[in-house]
């Protein structure tokens, strides 16, 4: 039986449909879940958690590396773990301090913070350092270069 897991939220519908086109392309199946409450009310959107992507629970890792190359912010589970451990070395950057596999990736923070920030603030706020993620160990760290 499928196993059917949230893998990332938008606050619009038509966001949800962008992000699943571009998982769909990659052949990854894909359920938007929350849609319709979203329609009726953008507000609400937010108050229920958003418009959900989900994806089968064997292409979780495969739908969150595309999601990652196109660009996407991270869902709210993983920016809500604590704090990573940090390490010296820009190799850091490719290869897994705990395993020294390859298989890594970098986390990007969320493009919303940096568009609010700069439209109420002119600024951008300092960013916190990237994150890395290693799909082997399934470790997180950060990289002081
Ligand atoms: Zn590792």
């Amino acid at each position: 039986m499928t196993n059917w897991i949230t893998i990332i939220t938008f606050i619009y519908p038509h966001e949800a449909h962008i992000a699943k086109g571009v998982l769909e392309s990659e052949g990854i199946d894909v359920f938007i879940k929350d849609e319709m409450t979203a329609q009726v009310n953008n507000f609400y959107s937010t108050a229920i958690g958003g418009v959900k992507l989900l994806v089968n629970e064997e292409q979780r890792e495969r739908a969150l590396q595309i999601l990652e190359e196109a660009g996407y912010i991270k869902t709210p589970e993983d920016s809500a773990e604590p704090e990573s451990k940090e390490f010296f070395g820009v190799k850091y950057s490719h290869t897994c301090p705990y395993c020294n596999s390859q298989n890594v990736m970098k986390e990007r923070q969320p493009s919303y913070t940096m568009i609010l920030s700069i439209l109420f603030f002119m600024i951008p706020i300092p960013f916190l350092r990237r994150r890395y993620h290693c799909f082997d160990c399934d470790q997180n760290w950060r990289v002081r270069k």
